[in-house]
């Protein structure tokens, strides 16, 4: 270890705290407005493995939060998992850095999830943070999911949440933090869809809808979850399983309920492995 390197953290971290946050492979699903701190965040750290995971190119409207992007990144053609490679290697070229430029429903997503021992969900699907979360209880992975929210209304409205998903210990769906059945409709094939919008009609509302999207909103929840996992790596302490940010109120808050006893997740196939068969979501279209 670089002791100079790390001097200003090791009074908090510990020698043997450092180590550990050396010795993680961290994986990071998204690159996108949160996604682009967290990594960043994780290579300062001191964090040894990164992957990254994410099929997106970087558009024009990103630059207003993109960390990793830079003025002259070409617009169409530059890839955000290259981009945030580029801004570990400058940061660190000692850190291992591992890309996957594919969509999570992806059998290299998935493998490459697996093989890590932490999971940062830097997402804006309901339907990916629920494979996510299937995902990381099955193989004993604890999972930081991070949402942001911003609504411009009156009254504006803007935070996010940061919810702490460990292997039987509460999650993200007994916490209320996830949507099934906005999951359920994100996941649903094409033929699904085509079948429910015969029925129901198209959401065109929903259709290629952007919210509004905040640099410093996000830098915060960012911030928040990179440090709920620097609590558990480290053991400095355990993290929180909920924060949620109303930026309005300028307020964190803390919820540290009991996980359920008969949540789906962390019971019912917590630990439970390729029994779990979670490869079925590769399929879907997401
Ligand atoms: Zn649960």
């Amino acid at each position: 270890m670089n002791a100079a390197r790390f001097d200003r953290q090791l009074a908090l971290l510990g020698v043997e705290g450092q180590s550990r946050l050396r010795a993680a492979k961290v994986a990071v699903v998204g690159a996108g407005g949160t996604g682009s701190v967290v990594v960043p965040e994780l290579a300062l750290l001191g964090v040894g493995h990164i992957i990254i995971i994410d099929h997106d190119a970087v558009e024009e409207s990103n630059r207003n939060r993109h960390f990793c992007a830079r003025h002259d990144d070409a617009i169409p053609g530059t890839a955000k998992v290259d981009i945030a490679r580029r801004t570990v290697n400058e940061f660190d070229p000692s850190i291992t850095v591992e890309v996957i430029p594919e969509s999570l429903l992806s059998v290299a997503a998935f493998q490459a999830v697996r093989s890590a021992d932490y999971v940062f969900g830097c997402v804006d699907l309901e339907g990916v943070r629920l494979v996510l979360l299937e995902l990381c209880m099955a193989f004993s992975k604890p999972y930081f999911d991070i949402a942001t929210g911003v609504e411009a209304g009156p009254p504006p409205m803007y935070g996010g949440r940061v919810c702490c998903s460990l292997p039987g210990g509460g999650c993200l769906s007994c916490l209320g933090e996830l949507d099934a059945a906005e999951a359920g409709r994100d996941l649903e094939s094409s033929e699904q869809r085509r079948d429910r919008e015969a029925i129901y009609g198209v959401n065109r509302a929903a259709l290629g809808a952007h919210g509004p999207s905040v640099v410093s909103i996000n830098a915060v929840v960012a911030s928040l979850a990179v440090t709920e996992f620097m609590k558990l790596c480290t053991g400095l302490s355990a993290p929180t399983r909920l924060l949620k940010y109303d930026g309005g109120m300028s307020r964190v808050s803390p919820r540290r309920d009991a996980p359920a006893a008969d949540c789906y997740y962390c019971k019912g196939i917590a630990g439970a492995g390729a029994d779990a068969s979670s490869d079925r979501f590769i399929k879907c279209n997401v």
